[in-house]
């Protein structure tokens, strides 16, 4: 088993502090899910995990398995099997979604490892199977003109096809219809494995229900102010947030 352990986090984007005191450990087999307001700074906790430049990192730490993962770049975290599919997923012309998968995957892996390409043809055509997605995708240039709902499906099929130790999912329901969030979900729960952990970040209940988390965090203010299981996530979909305002004693 591996774990992920973020201690005293604190980030800044153009000098204001948006991470304060952030502190979580995720281990294999587990789905943890941080729900929270908007503008509260969960985007920016997971750029800054995977080594965004434009998040700087002034105070704490994140370790894989005793590892540093601060000091590693970009390219290092995805080999260390970490793995970011993002709110907002950006369009690559000139490079088909097979291709860029392919050599994503080999840039995990050592030379002279590389996956044949029958192998990777077919487990391409399975995931996508699984995922209901028309095979013309792996053809399309990489997210150009795909329209909100194809990228979440395809950020969910490069996690399929990655197969990472660890996750972040930021929003990946956002713009989702049902039908397209029972999808992307039966992808995140295939994934689930004594050797894969996922970190969910969702402003909205309705995911967890296809996707039961293990443990729910609250994040206000750059911070966690409550953990609890399942049932928290219902509660907030329940009553909102104002209740765990109130508690701490912040205006609303
Ligand atoms: P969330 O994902 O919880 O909605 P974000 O992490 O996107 O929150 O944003 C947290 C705060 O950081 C907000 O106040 C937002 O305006 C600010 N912020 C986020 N990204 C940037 C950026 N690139 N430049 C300046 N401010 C930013
Ligand atoms: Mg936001
Ligand atoms: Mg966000």
């Amino acid at each position: 088993a591996s774990t992920i352990k973020i201690e005293n986090l604190h980030v800044e984007i153009e000098g204001s502090e948006i991470i304060k005191d952030f502190n979580l450990e995720i281990n294999t087999g587990e789905v943890h899910a941080i729900m929270g307001p908007n503008g509260t700074g969960k985007s920016t906790l997971a750029s800054a995990i995977m080594g965004h430049p434009k998040y700087e990192i002034t105070q704490g730490s994140v370790h894989l398995d005793g590892e540093n993962v601060l000091e590693m770049d970009v390219d290092e975290r995805a080999k260390a099997g970490m793995f970011l599919a993002m709110q907002y997923p950006s369009e690559i012309s000139g490079v088909t979604n097979a291709d860029f998968m392919r050599s994503a995957i080999n840039a995990r892996r050592e030379e002279g490892d590389e996956i044949s390409l029958m192998k990777f043809i077919r487990k391409m055509d399975e995931k996508m199977d699984t995922l209901e997605m028309d095979q013309s995708f792996s053809q399309r240039y990489l997210n150009e003109g795909f329209s909100g709902g194809e990228k979440k499906r395809n950020e969910i099929l490069q996690l399929m096809m990655l197969e990472p130790r660890f996750a972040i999912l930021d929003e990946i329901d956002s713009g989702l219809d049902i039908d397209a969030l029972k999808v992307v979900s039966k992808g995140v729960n295939d994934m689930r494995n004594p050797e894969f952990g996922c970190l969910i970040i969702t402003h909205y209940q309705r995911l967890l229900n296809y996707i039961k988390p293990d443990k729910v965090h609250v994040m206000m203010q750059g911070r966690i102010v409550k953990s609890g299981g399942a049932e928290l996530a219902e509660r907030l979909e329940a009553e909102g947030y104002d209740w765990i305002k109130d508690e701490l004693g912040i205006e609303n």
